[in-house]
């Protein structure tokens, strides 16, 4: 069995944090959230800050808000809302409560009128690009908009003349009134509202003023009471105008953190990106296996408890990095090691014929049960009985006429186990005109049977089998990395369709053992020295499974870790 790596260290910075809060009676019960924006499907870096904020609330005792930042109806959809819900809920968590930012729009727009009433917000009549031009850089100061000192009185007017459709989009915007030649480039007079027309899936034609990231997010969390607003790093420098409009306003302020991104090699996590790989039907949908999307991954056969555990394990951090994919298949493995059950399945079939296998009174091959560990690493699991015959299939590559010494699997003259049955001697083979390998012949030793030889012969190679008149067709998608560089989004000048990899998906007709005849979707299963496999929801016909491969068995990851630690 495998070691999993050092467990997540018990605290860290987020956690140092949280727990001096409560210490000092800063806080007294910690709420946390976490706030996607329902413009596509959760992926794995979301699992991360999934996991982060749930846990966080569940270990100190608090709680945690499942809340949809829905402020910008142009790319967002209810059908995103409700994949969200399942994907939080698939990774194994359940909010404490559930809330929509539209519905704070009133609360957030009155806000918005106080700003104005305190000369701390001004209507803007310059578009896009000029508050753009004029907002300097790094080393010159903004230029301050013509408009910036309208009177509290003139903006208000403005203001309500906007919510109430007076103009059209882009003509105005509200500004906050703070610093143009701040050193912060977020607080040069960032817009607060700004004017689209759109219909929005929860508010319907109600607003056509909608409210930007910055002056919605804090705002919600203040209202739900959050204590401890977890986000990513790029906020960072966004933290100061989250804190500048709850002090300006008098309202209660949550204390946000930044957190690094989660990124993997091979993988994407953004949504954009992987739109782009959507809509340019560079995969077959959000659920494609080889997407990093929770649904991706599921598709796949990716336990939700690896997931979680490969986000514990990773931790929080204060800088960005990117993470070896053979880490998240290490957790994969590790789970899927103690819970999948084993079965036989030959994915690259070649015939292997008993010669000497008895016939029954009628000239028909016998066919013996023999018993077989469904998972030894599980007792429990039991044993099940699968047929075996004298005509097998077994993996063209467990056959090699010419072998090198250190081949120890069939040979001619060479003897192996069949997994759970019996040794066989290869005899001799039979070949096509081109010369290709169509059929190995092979004597058993009838004393042998379960894998044993009762006079205590030893083989090298133990390899699988299944029974050819017993053999269930099945459909097996195998998988390689859907990129070619593990670094996709910054190779090649960020070109990343250049580098999709082309042999990312293969599929092939393999032979399964009979007990997978009927395997129903959402089976997780080992094939014996292949992988994990998982049985497809949606494409799985009765007596026709479709099987997708979650993970190879070979785990460089862990062999690596030690070769550098000098453990064996
Ligand atoms: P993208 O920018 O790719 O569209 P996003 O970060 O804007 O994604 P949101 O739905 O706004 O997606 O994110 C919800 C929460 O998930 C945010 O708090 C965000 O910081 C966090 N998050 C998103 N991607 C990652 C990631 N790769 N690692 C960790 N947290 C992430
Ligand atoms: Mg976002």
């Amino acid at each position: 069995m495998t070691n999993a790596p050092e467990s997540a260290p018990a605290s860290d910075f987020v956690r140092d944090r949280i727990r001096a809060d409560l210490q000092s009676g800063k806080v007294q019960q910690v709420v946390t959230r976490f706030p996607p924006e329902p413009n596509g499907y959760l992926h794995l870096g979301h699992a991360k800050a999934i996991t982060l904020s749930f846990s966080v609330a569940q270990e100190f005792g608090g709680r945690c808000n499942l809340r949809m930042d829905d402020t910008n109806p142009a790319a967002e959809d209810q059908e995103y809302v409700e994949a969200i819900q399942a994907d939080v809920r698939w990774l194994g968590f359940q909010w404490d409560a559930m809330y929509y930012a539209a519905d704070y729009f009133d609360q957030i727009y009155a806000w918005a009128e106080r700003l104005v009433e305190k000369g701390l917000a001004y209507v803007d009549d310059q578009n896009a690009d000029q508050i753009a031009a004029t907002r300097g850089t790094v080393t010159t100061p903004g230029t301050p908009s013509p408009y910036r000192n309208r009177t509290p009185a003139e903006n208000l007017e403005l203001l309500r003349a906007m919510k109430a459709g007076k103009f059209g989009d882009g003509q105005k915007v509200l500004r906050a009134k703070i610093d143009m030649a701040h050193a912060n480039l977020n607080l040069r007079d960032p817009v607060m509202y700004r004017i689209r027309h759109l219909h929005h899936q929860r508010t319907g034609d109600t607003w056509c003023i909608y409210p930007m990231y910055d002056w919605a997010h804090g705002q919600s969390d203040s209202i739900e009471g959050i204590t401890h607003s977890l986000c990513t790093l790029e906020f960072e420098h966004h933290r100061p105008l989250y804190d500048w409009f709850c002090d300006s306003l008098g309202i209660y302020k949550p204390q946000q953190i930044e957190f690094a991104r989660l990124n993997v090699e091979y993988m994407l996590t953004s949504k954009r990106k992987l739109l782009q790989l959507v809509e340019g039907k560079h995969v077959q949908g959000w659920d494609d296996p080889r997407l990093p999307t929770l649904r991706g991954l599921r598709r796949r056969g990716y336990p939700p408890q690896a997931l979680v555990a490969f986000c514990k394990h990773v931790g929080v951090a204060k800088f960005n990095s990117t993470h070896e994919i053979g880490l998240l298949e290490f957790y994969v493995r590790d789970h899927l090691n103690k819970h999948a059950q084993r079965r036989m399945a030959v994915l690259d079939p070649l015939e292997l014929v008993i010669e000497n296998w008895p016939s029954d009174a009628a000239g028909k091959p016998v066919v013996e049960l023999v018993e077989a560990q469904n998972n030894p690493e599980d007792p429990a699991a039991g044993a099940r009985q699968v047929p075996f015959s004298g005509s097998l299939w077994i993996e063209r590559d467990d056959f090699l006429e010419a072998p090198p010494k250190d081949f120890y699997r069939l040979a001619p003259g060479r003897e192996v186990r069949l997994r759970a049955g019996y040794f066989v001697t290869c005899t001799g083979v039979d070949k096509d005109a081109a010369g290709k390998v169509t059929r190995v012949r092979a004597s058993y030793d009838p004393l042998s049977k379960g894998g044993n030889a009762a006079d205590g012969r030893k083989v090298k190679g133990t390899i699988h089998w299944v029974s050819k008149a017993h053999a269930v067709d099945a459909e097996v998608r195998l998988y390689e990395h859907l990129f070619t560089h593990p670094d996709p989004a910054s190779a090649d000048g960020g070109d990343f369709l250049a580098l999709l990899n082309p042999n990312s998906q293969r599929i092939v007709r393999g032979k399964l053992e009979p007990s997978l005849g009927n395997a129903e979707g959402g089976l997780h299963v080992q094939f014996e020295r292949l992988g994990y496999f998982y049985c497809d929801h949606r494409d799985s016909r009765p007596g026709q499974p479709v099987f997708h491969r979650t993970v190879g068995l070979k785990d460089s990851w862990h062999k690596a870790q030690q070769k550098v630690s000098g453990k064996k």
